[in-house]
């Protein structure tokens, strides 16, 4: 059993401590009590832990798809069984919700049960007779060792957007998850450990900078995939194709929300409240400028300062709260001083979260739902991804007016449209370029059989995570044209 307090690698089927001397604190957002330290790692990690994976790769890529789904319907099990703790784990050391944590953990779950269908979806396709006695098959085989390298804001989901696919395609894995919160993921690989999968087949490698470089540059890994900021998202979708990996990188966002006035308000409301300030504002697909249109303004504007208002902000892990803490200092000094921009650009302050009335634990990194009106689109508030708890709200008179200025956003992960118009609802849709569109939805995550779209800023590469892509992403395809001549065959 590994140490709490001082995680170590897993790989190669063994618990080992890095030969890096860097290590980082693992603090909680919510108290500022330090829950442990995360080893930075080292090249040397990096070699040994693709080595294990190397190794294991031969006879995991021989294994039979049905003999390897058998170990993701005991993984669904123990993850099932684990699921309180997992949360609990995920609040302490993420801050949101225990109701946000479990949540996180239903999709990942999710993404498991998906990939037990790979003995089907991994299936090719075949033509016989392309031309006389010739046939034709396309063969998906896997690549090798795979790498998925993960944000803070999901520790326990994030992760599982790829590594049950990559394993089920019958490729081994390392997974990389976020110094900032790695106690998710050491513990989801100890309940691992229970599958007594072969050796090397998944592998755990802590670390930050260094380790994500040794990564991109090893030789022996075929496939990388990123989820995190948009700046770090184009520095390994450039760097990781230069070694000639295939690579899909998501990255941040700016969500958009249009409301015309012949949306249920009173529901567009509460939706868009928990989308904004669910997670504290740091889900990838959380709402950020909210667009009225004509007569929504007022009633909108009204009805989400008394939600958000009402509010209540603590530690996630008690009962009551509906919102936790951002994840660190710097971020809440960020998200505060672009709180300033806005206001100095000439956005009205409707609440601000800057002053926090609510009662607990003040070491926390905590900030309260904020609203600004009118903020100027070309303000760093309008312009930049916050990832806190922080809604502007910008008005229009027309629907084209509105879909004109969520188009301006250079990202595309999400927008939503909130109206009783078919037609209205119709043309956002075909109209607006981002990858997940919501209709009267605030939080428009794609179930694991989809893809997790996002376009533009949001997005480098082709596939994206879960779903079929998955599939595509972790196998290469072989074609294979066979002619045999019957008169090369014995007679029988
Ligand atoms: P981040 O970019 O700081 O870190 C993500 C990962 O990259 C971490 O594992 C980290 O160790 C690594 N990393 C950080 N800096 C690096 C560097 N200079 N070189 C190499 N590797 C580096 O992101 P974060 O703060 O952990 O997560 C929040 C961001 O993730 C937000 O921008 C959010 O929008 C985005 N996000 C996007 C999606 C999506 O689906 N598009 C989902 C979740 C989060």
């Amino acid at each position: 059993m590994p140490n709490v307090h001082e995680l170590i690698h897993h790989y190669g089927g063994n618990w080992n401590r890095s030969r890096g001397s860097d290590y980082l604190d693992i603090v909680n957002p919510a108290t500022a009590e330090k829950l442990g330290r995360v080893p930075l790692g080292s090249r040397e990690d990096v070699d040994a832990t693709v080595r294990a994976a190397a190794e294991a790769y031969p006879t995991w890529r021989r294994t039979p798809p049905e003999d390897r789904i058998q170990y993701l319907f005991k993984l669904k099990r123990l993850l099932e069984d684990h699921l309180e703790e997992l949360a609990r784990i995920c609040t302490t050391e993420n801050g949101k919700t225990l109701g946000e944590s479990r949540g996180e953990l239903r999709r990942a779950i999710e993404n498991v049960e998906v990939a037990c269908g790979i003995p089907t979806l991994m299936q090719g396709y075949n033509l016989e007779d392309v031309a006389s006695g010739i046939d034709e098959i396309m063969i998906r085989q896997p690549l090798g060792v795979t790498v998925a390298i993960t944000p803070f804001n999901f520790p326990a989901m994030i992760p599982f957007w790829f590594l049950p696919y990559a394993i089920a395609c019958g490729n081994t894995f390392i997974l990389k998850p976020s110094e900032k919160v790695p106690l998710t993921a050491q513990r989801t690989f100890e309940i691992i450990e229970e599958l007594k999968l072969p050796p090397g087949v998944l592998n755990l490698l802590h670390g930050g900078k260094a380790v994500v470089n040794g990564l991109l540059e090893h030789p022996d890994v075929r496939a990388v995939s990123f989820v995190g900021s948009t700046p770090i998202a184009k520095y390994i979708y450039a760097q990781a194709a230069s070694y000639g990996k295939r690579v899909q990188c998501q990255g941040g966002a700016k969500n958009h929300v249009l409301i015309l006035p012949d949306a249920d308000l009173e529901t567009a409301t509460k939706i868009v409240s928990d989308s904004a300030f669910g997670c504290a504002g740091q889900r990838c697909l959380a709402v950020s400028v909210a667009v009225t249109v004509g007569d929504a303004q007022k009633r909108f504007t009204d009805e989400i300062s008394k939600l958000a208002g009402s509010m209540r902000v603590g530690n996630g892990l008690d009962s009551d709260v509906q919102m936790g803490p951002v994840i660190n200092r710097e971020s809440k000094t960020r998200i505060e001083g672009l709180i300033a921009k806005g206001a100095s650009d000439g956005g009205k302050v409707l609440l601000d979260g800057r002053s926090r009335k609510g009662s607990g634990n003040h070491a926390g990194n905590f900030l309260e739902p904020t609203l600004l009106d009118n903020v100027p689109p070309e303000s760093a508030l309008t312009t930049t991804e916050i990832f806190g708890p922080v809604l502007s709200l910008i008005h229009a008179t027309t629907l084209d007016e509105g879909i004109e200025i969520l188009s301006r956003s250079p990202f595309g992960n999400m927008a939503s449209i909130f109206t009783s118009s078919g037609a209205a609802a119709r043309k956002f849709r075909y109209e607006v370029p981002a990858g997940n569109i919501g209709v009267n939805i605030g939080v428009a995550a794609p179930m694991a059989y989809f893809p997790f779209s996002g376009w533009r800023d949001s997005f480098l590469g082709v596939l994206h995570g879960q779903g079929r892509d998955a599939i595509e992403f972790y196998t290469d395809k072989k074609v294979v044209i066979e002619r045999w001549p019957k008169e090369w065959s014995r007679k029988f």
